[in-house]
């Protein structure tokens, strides 16, 4: 039987950045993935020349963990315009970020989206957080609708543009989100120009193995761990169809899947519509929403208008998300999408759907960050689940249980 100082199991943003620190600590260390690729929830595919996340993912280069652990240049982050267009019942109006697009701010003020009380009741909830951090990780949290309810933040600035918008980010249509993690993630807005690797997201993890393997760590593809035993001062691991593996410690970071005494958290669900079309219908690369909620989607994006190496040369790749449960249809969704975009979408191609039922762990109030990453017995957890629900919270989640890992096997 193999013998190492540590299995990790998963080869996610977390296993992986937990295989790198403890590689780089010295320790002789083996990655098990179940599936023939790392990355776990950021993958990428290509069909037919376009390459397709899994679900429409953004890589925010403000998020600490990444301006630490990730080489963002050598991803070259095709970055989308940080702003959002609304279809209204009349017009589309384009709201942007009034600090990086100054210019756009008499158009912002002009839409009639942003009325002062409204501009003055966003301030109010998202101001102390977008100045420091802490505002938001100190004091009370609640669900996102009553903080608003008490900021005052109604009208459509509300229920026209945040609604839709963050529905599609925290794949929570209800708004019963910690507000104290959506604020956290409206300060890296705030900062951050989201985009997506030029090879798709999937670069990311694909970085993230190379520095792993560089380090010293072993990554084995199609390992399934079926099973994880106490035995001789550590763990006997069982893989399908493989040997057994020893190793005095055993980091679980197998994402939201049930099995292997994982903590169990609750998840929501996305689903993501990729549509190839001859002609896109907007030189936008915006994010678009339906101000009007006529539908189920709750936001689209022509992908190539930001990121052309996402489809073949001369065609286009567009996006349309869901929250799932959803019932949609493809006719729903392309009614809504010939609404939204003022176009027939008939000669657009379906080129896949993703349900991804296990997008994201739900982020409940009061929010727990940091939750425990030793299991007591040689096993520790990682994964978005631990700290918050993304890039960020992965990656910090798999430093973490590789630092408890290191300092207990030194004791
Ligand atoms: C559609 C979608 C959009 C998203 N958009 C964003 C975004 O824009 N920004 C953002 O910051 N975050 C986003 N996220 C969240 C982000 O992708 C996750 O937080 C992050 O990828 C979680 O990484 P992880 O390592 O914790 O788990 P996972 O990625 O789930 O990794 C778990 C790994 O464990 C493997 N595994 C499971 N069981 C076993 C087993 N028995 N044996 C061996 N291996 C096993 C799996 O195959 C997988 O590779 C999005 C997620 C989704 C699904």
């Amino acid at each position: 039987m193999s013998e190492y100082d540590v299995i990790v199991v998963g080869a996610g943003l977390a296993g992986l950045r937990a295989a790198t620190r403890l590689a780089e600590a010295g320790r002789d260390v083996v990655v098990l993935e179940a599936e023939d690729a790392v990355g776990g929830r950021e993958r990428t595919d290509v069909v037919d020349g376009f390459r397709l996340d899994l679900g429409f993912h953004v890589l925010n280069p403000a998020y600490p963990a990444v301006r630490r652990w990730v080489d963002v240049d050598a991803l070259a982050l095709r970055r989308f315009p940080v702003a959002v267009s609304v279809r209204l019942e009349d017009r589309v109006v384009r709201l942007a970020h009034p600090l990086r697009h100054p210019s756009s701010l008499p158009a912002t003020l002009a839409s009639g989206l942003v009325r002062p009380t409204d501009a003055v009741a966003l301030a109010r909830w998202a101001g102390p957080t977008v100045l420091s951090a802490r505002a938001a990780k100190t004091g009370a949290d609640r669900a996102l609708s009553e903080a608003w309810d008490r900021a005052g933040l109604r009208g459509p600035l509300r229920e026209a543009v945040l609604e839709p918008f963050l529905a599609g980010v925290i794949a929570d249509d209800r708004q019963e989100t910690s507000d104290a993690f959506v604020r956290l993630l409206v300060r890296s807005f705030a900062f951050g120009r989201p985009g997506v690797p030029a090879a798709g997201i999937g670069a990311l993890p694909a970085q993230l193995a190379d520095t792993a393997r560089r380090a010293g760590a072993g990554i084995r593809l199609s390992h399934r761990v079926t099973g994880i035993h106490p035995h001789r001062r550590g763990h006997r691991v069982e893989i399908e169809g493989a040997d057994a593996v020893h190793a005095r410690a055993v980091v679980l970071s197998t994402g939201l899947a049930p099995g292997l005494d994982v903590p169990p958290s609750r998840d929501r669900g996305l689903q993501t519509w990729w549509f190839a079309a001859d002609e896109a219908p907007t030189a936008d690369g915006a994010l678009r929403v339906d101000g009007r909620r006529r539908g189920p989607m709750v936001n689209t994006a022509v992908m190539t208008n930001s990121a052309p190496t996402y489809a073949p040369r001369g065609q286009h790749l567009i996006q349309a998300t869901c929250v799932l449960p959803s019932e949609a249809s493809e006719t729903d969704v392309r009614r809504q999408l010939d609404d939204v975009w003022q176009t027939d979408t008939r000669p657009w191609r379906l080129l896949r759907r993703d349900d991804i039922a296990r997008a994201l762990p739900a982020q409940d109030p009061p929010l727990r960050l940091r939750r425990r990453v030793r299991l007591g017995d040689g096993r520790y957890v990682a994964g978005d689940h631990r700290d918050t629900a993304s890039i960020q919270g992965a990656l910090v989640s798999g430093q973490r249980a590789a630092e408890a890992v290191l300092a207990d096997l030194s004791r």
